[in-house]
This record gives structure tokens, C-alpha cells and sequence, in this order.
């Protein structure tokens, strides 16, 4: 199977987004052949100056109408993988999509205006590619042929860049910070005549580099019990595999209860009997005996005996509200993890900060606002198991419900 990499654009509107997304696209010839024969004329029109973005404009419409998600996505392949554009709509809708989970990206390219330089938005953009765990960064030095190509200026562009990102704990390599013209085609596809000062690699060259991410099977076995039942005096554990693999004959630990147990047959379609199961698949379980099972309930989780998950009863989390209604401390809320729920109550609401400006309104406050995210310190009725976001995401995020309304999501770091 092909790989396919998520990646999401972001940067200070006018700086060329949409170009470089029709740039990529007419280069990798993604484009629908009305299109690519459009862009073909108008460049010839235009002495070599297409207008992308009004080609992406009718690119929308066209996407709009046939879907009906917050968040838009484009493709394009190169020879060695797929791609998969996440066109983010603000950073709000954004934010709240990768925070729930409908939208993973595993990269990022940050694009910044040759002529302009950094805005203020830069520093909100790497600070979210931050808080979602987002590791893997191209910076893109757009509209190089407006500041006349010159090497200075990239340079100090650059060297402006990795001091901002250093300040968000974002490691960029040297070779990831690119020097193109979007619009002209400049070390997009390939190499640009006019920026030979340059030895790094061209933009798809820079996405080829990046590591698809880990295919959950060969990440941490979680496996979060759904449901225990019996089939002919025989107790089977039912739940899908959010991460991992497993083995028959393993030797497991169930978390938060602690209570080891050894694998004895895996089931899938209907019973049959495996002896391997992988992330994504949903299995019964049967264990070696029958003492493990008096612990054992719908959300505890199977985990490989070492690295253990955090079993805790607080949570401090990173979390997005989404509720006209504000929360306020020690208001009582249900929360959800993998298939673990149970009440919680708010304890304390650190760094509150406005998600469109990225302003901190307070550093300690009393309640959180529709839109708002904070650091929020959670005192749970009972021990979950969860991880860090960026181990295993499933169970490094969460949702917080009020009555039956999901009102919040919130990512473990
Ligand atoms: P967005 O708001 O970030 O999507 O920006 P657009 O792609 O709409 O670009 C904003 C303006 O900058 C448009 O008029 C583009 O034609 C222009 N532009 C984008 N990339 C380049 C470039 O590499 N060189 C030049 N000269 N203009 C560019």
C-alpha cells in the first residue's frame, strides 16, 4: 500500500497559501486537465506568471460543493508517496479539529512572505503546530523573485525563523527552511535558476524527507476494553485495538487495576481464531485463566508490560472549549478517554488564552469560554490509564461532556 502523509499549511494570509497549493498541484499534475490547461494558457498570457490562487479559488467552489466538512483537503502523489493537503479554514476550526481528533496532521509547512518577514501570526501558528504535538516542520521563504532573490535576505530570514521556533521548542532543520517563488515555481517542483546560492533540497523533495507517521501497529499495545462476555461458559474481552499488536501467549497488564494476565486466543470475524491482532482491528480476547477477570471491566486497557501508561485521577490537559455555556471551577463534567467515562470536576484553569489571538486573557482564571483554550487541572472519581498525545493519540486525548453535549476536547502532553 501507498503511503499517504497528512500534512497542513498554515501562514499569515496574503503570503501565498493558496498559491503554493496550486503551484504543487500543477507541478505534480493533480490538477483536473481543465484546469491544468487553464493554468498552462494563462501563463502564456501572463509571461510565465500564472495566478494560482484564482485557479484554487474555483478549486473551492468546486470543493464546497461536494463536501460538507469543516475541513477541506487536497491531494496530490509524488513518486513515492501520496499527500494529503489540510487546508485549514482559521486556526479556531483547526485547533478544534485536531484537538477532537477529525483531522491528523503529521506535518506542517509554515510559510512566511519573503518581502514581509515574520508577523505576529507566526508565533500563534508555531505555537498551536506545538500544543498538537506536531514535530515534523518545513518553513517555505515565499515570494523570494519580490525580494530580488537574494540570498541576504533569506538568510536573515532564516536565521529570525529558527530563533522564534526555538522560543516553542520546534526544532527546524537547516535543509527545511526553503527559499521559493510559489508563483513562478521557483525550488517547488525544482530547482530555481535564479536562487543557485542555494544547495538545500526543492519543497518536494523537503516532503519526500518527512517520516509518515508511525503506523500505530508498531506503536505501544493499548488495547481499551469495551465490553466482557461470555460465549458457552467462556468469558471474552471485546474492544478495538487503538494501538499496537498482540500476541497469543502474550504476557499483558491491564491498567489502571494493574492485574497481569497471558493471552490465550485472539477472535475476529465472528470467532475465528488469530494469533496476531493489529491497531485498527477490532478483536475479543481470551485470557489464560480465569483470576484476572474479577478486575476487569469496560475501560481498562491491555498495554504491553513495559512502558506502562499514567494511571492517575487528575488530569492536566491542554483543552479547547466548545460550549456557548463557560465552564467554571469545580464545576462537575463527564469525562471520556478511549472507552473509559466517569465524572470529573475542574480544579484549576491556568494560561486561558483567546484561540483566535492567542492572547493570554488570564494566567489563572475562574472560568473558560467558548473558543478558549487552557491549561485545565481535572480531579477525576477514579484512576484512568491514558498517555502523552504524541505517543498514543487515542489515548492521549479526550472529550469532556456535559449532560449528553460534548462540550470540550483536551490533548494530554
Ligand atoms: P493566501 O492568502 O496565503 O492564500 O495568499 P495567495 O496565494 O492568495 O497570494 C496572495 C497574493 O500574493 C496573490 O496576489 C498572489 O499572486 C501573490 N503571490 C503568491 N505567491 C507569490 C510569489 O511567489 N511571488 C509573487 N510575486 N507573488 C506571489
Amino acid at each position: 500500500m501507498r503511503e499517504n502523509l497528512h500534512f497542513v499549511a498554515v501562514g499569515h494570509v496574503d503570503h501565498g497559501k493558496s498559491t503554493m497549493i496550486g503551484r504543487l498541484l500543477y507541478d505534480t499534475e493533480s490538477l483536473p486537465p481543465d484546469k491544468m490547461e487553464e493554468v498552462r494558457r494563462m501563463s502564456e498570457e501572463s509571461n510565465g506568471q500564472p495566478e494560482f490562487a484564482f485557479v484554487m479559488d474555483h478549486l473551492e467552489e468546486e470543493r464546497t460543493n461536494r463536501i460538507t466538512i469543516d475541513t477541506a483537503q487536497t491531494f496530490f502523489k509524488t513518486e513515492k508517496r501520496d499527500y494529503t493537503i489540510i487546508d485549514a479554514p482559521g486556526h479556531k476550526q483547526f485547533l478544534k479539529n485536531m484537538i477532537t481528533g477529525s483531522t491528523q496532521a503529521e506535518a506542517a509547512l509554515l510559510l512566511i512572505d519573503a518581502e514581509e518577514g515574520l508577523r505576529e501570526q507566526t508565533h500563534r501558528h508555531a505555537y498551536i503546530l506545538g500544543l498538537l504535538g506536531i514535530k515534523q516542520l518545513i518553513v517555505i521563504v515565499n515570494k523570494m523573485d519580490l525580494a530580488g532573490y537574494k540570498e541576504e535576505r533569506f538568510n536573515e530570514l532564516r536565521d529570525q525563523i529558527t530563533a522564534r521556533l526555538g522560543e516553542f521548542n520546534m526544532t527546524v532543520k537547516p535543509e527545511m527552511i526553503i527559499p521559493i517563488s510559489a508563483q513562478l515555481g521557483d525550488n517547488v517542483a525544482k530547482k530555481g535558476e535564479n536562487m543557485s546560492w542555494f544547495s538545500g533540497m526543492t519543497m518536494l523533495e523537503a516532503l519526500d524527507k518527512l517520516e509518515c507517521a508511525k503506523t500505530t501497529e508498531d506503536g505501544m499495545l493499548r488495547f481499551p476494553i469495551q465490553d466482557i462476555y461470555e460465549v458457552d461458559g467462556q468469558k471474552i474481552i471485546a474492544g478495538r485495538l487503538v494501538s499496537g499488536a498482540i500476541k497469543s501467549g502474550q504476557d499483558i497488564i491491564f491498567h489502571p487495576c494493574g492485574k497481569s494476565a497471558t493471552v490465550d486466543k485472539i477472535k475476529k470475524n465472528f470467532n475465528e481464531d488469530f494469533d496476531v491482532a493489529v491497531a485498527g482491528e477490532s478483536i475479543g480476547l481470551t485470557l489464560k485463566g480465569e483470576s484476572a477477570f474479577k478486575a476487569l471491566k469496560r475501560g481498562e486497557i491491555a498495554c504491553d508490560v513495559e512502558p506502562s501508561p499514567m494511571v492517575s485521577s487528575t488530569i492536566e490537559a491542554v483543552v479547547f472549549w466548545m460550549s456557548g455555556m463557560p465552564v467554571r471551577l469545580n464545576d462537575k463534567l463527564d469525562f471520556k478517554c478511549a472507552t473509559n467515562q466517569m465524572q470529573c470536576q475542574v480544579k484549576r484553569i491556568d494560561n486561558r488564552l483567546n484561540s483566535s489571538s492567542l492572547e493570554v486573557i488570564e494566567e489563572s482564571s475562574n472560568e473558560l469560554r467558548e473558543t478558549e483554550v487552557a491549561r485545565l487541572t481535572l480531579k477525576l472519581d477514579g484512576y484512568v490509564a491514558t498517555d502523552k498525545f504524541e505517543q498514543v493519540a487515542e489515548t492521549g486525548r479526550f472529550v469532556l461532556m456535559r449532560d449528553t453535549d460534548t462540550v470540550a476536547g483536551g490533548v494530554i502532553h
